[in-house]
């Protein structure tokens, strides 16, 4: 696709809409938020098909109901060409349900088209999710490569190996296997506890399994990846494979040989890869995706066990003119000056997330309504307490809402929004909280 555009400059969108009336309405309201747009209207799957080869484009606004095309159908015709190219449901009435739905089938966001407001955010907010996209991209092409660097190290023989007398525990290596550690095959006494010695803690025992099931018998290899420690302090990761090649007449193994391979690199792009994928790049908080994962997983286990289970969202206030009279790359410096503010309050088991551009969601299990919004009040002077951003101080308007087993995730989510309304409703820079 073509690469994601910051929201300043000039944005090509395509608009599918059968309404003439409200392509301009959607167009004027665009410019009126200030963007800089270039658009095109398709009204037919034909005009579609023919404005997609005239990409790249950089999101699509779709109408949900449109004579002649189906709704699913069309957001294939788009992706199969463009995969990653956002595409924005602007409708008059698409109930809830079919809305979450459609998230879930790969719409970035949707908007009601009397609340068209919303639509220049969205834009907004599915463009940085694209560009998150792009360096995911990019990450998985260098672990692919990785793996590649791999594969041919090993037909070169850049591994080290080990030889294990069971009967006698000695181990010997090769000058590969010692250099890897940063030493020298002299430095490495021939036993298998001059290997142990060099485990990361916290692997030690699933090596201990690993050797232990080999020579029970319970597993036909030896296969693990575990940290070892460099000469010069750091860790390494190291995945060693062996097999059994020599038995007593009993069949109790009597010599192991296997090879040591450094993988670091491998796992280091595999760990920023899934970091990637979960975190919002501008923030660090975890995503929208990712969010929705850990309601998914804690609502079931609230289901399943009986404990609380509450969620705050927080919607920054007059955000807008922190931007307008700030400057955009301050309010994203606010932005990211809020979670690192808030994210110091909170526990390990507590998932924190950028829902959009300025709204947040912080999910705390095991925790009531009432242990909430005493946290939440610390939240709402934390963000007092930020450096001021312009005349006034930053505040945000807060929803508290504790899960009731019998709702839906959809049900429970409306409610903390309408909660959050309220908030902004009743003045702003306050705490509204509903008992499940
Ligand atoms: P309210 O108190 O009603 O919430 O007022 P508001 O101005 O915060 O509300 P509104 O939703 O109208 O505006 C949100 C603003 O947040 C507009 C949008 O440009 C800005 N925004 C969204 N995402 C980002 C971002 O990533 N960076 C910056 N700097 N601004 C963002
Ligand atoms: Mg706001
Ligand atoms: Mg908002």
């Amino acid at each position: 696709m073509r690469r994601p555009t910051v929201m300043n400059a000039s944005l090509k969108l395509l608009v599918i809409e059968d309404d003439q009336a409200d392509y301009l309405l959607i167009t004027r309201h665009l410019r009126r938020a200030g963007l800089t747009v270039a658009c095109t209207r398709a009204a037919s799957t034909l005009e579609l098909a023919a404005a997609l080869e005239t990409g790249p484009w950089d999101a699509v606004l779709a109408d949900y109901y449109l004579p002649g095309m189906e709704f699913g159908p069309t957001l294939d015709l788009i992706h199969r060409q463009w995969p990653d190219l956002p595409v924005i449901l602007v409708s008059g009435a698409v109930g809830e349900e079919r809305a979450v739905e459609l998230l879930r089938l790969g719409v970035g966001d949707f908007v009601l088209k009397d609340h068209l407001a919303r639509l220049a955010p969205a834009i907004e907010r599915c463009l940085r999710e694209a560009a998150d996209q792009c360096a995911r991209r990019a990450a998985e092409t260098a672990l692919r490569e990785s793996e590649e660097r791999l594969r041919l190290a090993l037909e070169g023989g850049d591994l080290g190996m080990w030889d294990w007398q069971v009967p006698d525990d000695t181990l010997v290596v090769n000058a590969r296997w010692a250099a890897m550690l940063g030493s020298r095959l002299a430095e490495i006494p021939p036993t298998r506890g001059a290997w142990e010695a060099r485990v990361h803690p916290e692997d030690l025992s699933a090596l201990r399994e690993a050797f232990a099931a080999l020579l029970e018998g319970r597993l036909p290899v030896f296969q693990i990846d575990h940290r070892l420690r460099h000469q010069d302090g750091h860790w390494v990761w190291i995945a060693a494979r062996g097999k059994v090649i020599g038995r007593d007449p009993e069949g109790r193994p009597l010599r192991v040989c296997g090879t040591h391979q450094d993988v670091s690199e491998r796992r280091r792009l595999e760990h920023e890869l899934r970091q990637l994928a979960i975190t919002d790049p501008l923030t660090g908080a975890y995503n929208r995706r990712h969010f929705i994962q850990a309601l998914e997983t804690e609502t079931r286990r609230v289901q399943r066990y009986q404990r609380p289970l509450t969620l705050i969202m927080f919607d920054l206030d007059d955000f807008k003119a922190i931007n307008d009279t700030q400057g955009h790359d301050r309010g994203d410096a606010i932005l990211a000056a809020v979670v690192a503010q808030i994210g110091a309050r909170l526990r390990g088991s507590d998932t924190f997330a950028r829902w959009g551009g300025e709204e947040f969601m912080v999910l705390l299990p095991e925790t009531t309504l009432t242990q909430a919004a005493t946290l939440t009040e610390t939240f709402r002077e934390g963000l007092h307490a930020l450096p001021n951003p312009g005349p006034r101080t930053l505040t945000a308007s807060f929803g508290v809402a504790e899960y009731r087993p019998e709702e839906t995730l959809d049900q429970w989510l409306k409610r903390v929004d309408d909660l959050v309304f309220q908030a902004k409703r009743e003045g702003r820079d306050r705490i509204v909280g509903a008992a499940p």
